[in-house]
């Protein structure tokens, strides 16, 4: 059974075709620039994939494609499976577009033109925020205005959901452990960042919220600020929302502090002597590690620390920084293994650690395609 899946976001265009029985992806890639000269739109970024898939020699009809896999970010209160698409769930996950203004609306672009391209297909959105759909009520609300936010459905969604389920299985299949007996942290460290704390395999935390903007330090975005930021800059700076968006979103976070949103230069400048882009790794860690620190209280005990996506799969020093000093907490890497670097899920604790520490490569795109294979 073959699954496309197709990741769409504002100027790019993710897709992969993938076979969720044997873990095999039989192509993949991404067009970005969506909006520039030679792709024009998402109806043209579909076609360059099929372009490309057809260049690589992967004839799409000859393959029986099951399905095609969409990733949506934000479900809202009402999608928390993977679900079937029709018009009607277009036009929801088009009301759900201010929850997630970045985020939504190109994903129903994808959804529209590949439904288009692909029309005998069914196709299924899998949705970010859908395996925190049942956080308990004292992790998932804010105090705020409890008619307010009835009224306008505010309340503390979570995001990178598919990857958090995916890695906390992942993990404890690596340690052969059934999946009901542990508590897990996991740091989804990306451009995009967010932990997650799992009490016998229930979410019972984690770090984003209404929208991916909370919590911690990211590539672009501040993670927590005082709300009070936002009036301030509002009414003293004389910035817009869109503005003050925009800032937050795009830059910020290390970028923003930095200069760079990608760790491998934010290294190189820390190196050469650059002392904003070691604040911004510093106040990176910072936050991380309060988060940490929340989760572990959260748990009470915890069983497995796992790190994983583009930062957390490839830079240990975030690792190392990250849990540096924790032997109090039951917490110990051993250097030498957390600095080889793998492709491979692996172990960086010391063999006496109470806690376990993983490194868990994420993988979104199998994740998603499994989910297709199981609703259709
Ligand atoms: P996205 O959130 O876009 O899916 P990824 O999970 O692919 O992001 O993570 C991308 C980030 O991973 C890059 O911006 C970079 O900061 C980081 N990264 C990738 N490779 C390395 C590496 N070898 N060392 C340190 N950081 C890395």
């Amino acid at each position: 059974m073959t699954v496309l899946v197709v990741n769409s976001g504002s100027s790019s265009l993710k897709y992969a075709v993938v076979q969720p029985g044997s873990r095999e992806f039989l192509a993949d890639g991404i067009i970005e620039e969506i909006g520039s000269g030679s792709v024009p739109d998402h109806d043209a970024a579909l076609r360059a994939a099929f372009d490309e898939l057809a260049a690589g020699g992967l004839d799409l009809d000859a393959l029986g494609l099951v399905a095609v896999g969409h990733r949506v970010v934000h479900g809202g209160k009402t999608f928390y499976r993977p679900t079937i698409i029709d018009d009607a769930l277009i036009a929801k996950v088009e009301e759900l577009a201010p929850l997630a203004p970045l985020h939504n609306p190109p994903a129903v672009l994808g959804i529209k033109v590949a439904r288009k391209l692909l029309p005998d297909l069914p196709h299924v959105a899998v949705f970010d925020t859908a395996f925190f759909h049942d956080l308990p009520a004292a992790a998932a609300t804010y105090a705020i205005d409890d008619e307010l936010a009835e009224e306008w459905k505010i309340r503390r969604y979570g995001f990178h959901g598919t990857s958090h389920e995916y890695v906390s299985q992942q993990a404890a299949a690596f340690l052969d452990r059934p999946y009901e007996s542990l508590n897990q942290i996991v740091l989804h460290l990306g451009n995009g960042a967010s932990a997650s704390a799992i009490a016998g395999g229930r979410p019972v935390d984690t770090s984003m919220g209404l929208t991916p903007m909370e919590g911690l330090v990211m590539g672009t975005r501040s993670g927590d600020i005082d709300p009070g930021i936002i009036m301030y800059l509002w009414r003293t700076a004389g910035m817009g929302v869109e503005d003050i968006e925009s800032m937050l979103n795009r830059r910020s976070g290390v970028l923003g502090l930095g200069g760079e949103n990608d760790f491998r230069k934010l290294h190189q400048r820390i190196d050469s002597g650059d002392e904003s882009a070691q604040l911004a790794y510093d106040v990176y860690i910072h936050r991380l590690r309060k988060y940490i620190g929340a989760y572990l209280a959260v748990l009470g005990h915890t069983d497995v620390i796992t790190f994983t996506a583009g930062v957390g799969e490839n830079d240990a020093a975030v690792r190392r920084d990250a849990l540096a000093g924790l032997s109090g907490l039951g917490i110990q890497i051993d250097e030498a293994v957390n600095s080889v670097r793998s492709k491979e899920a692996r172990r960086i604790s010391t063999p006496d650690s109470p806690t376990t520490v993983l490194v868990v490569p994420t993988n979104e795109e199998l994740a998603i395609a499994q989910a297709c294979v199981e609703v259709v």
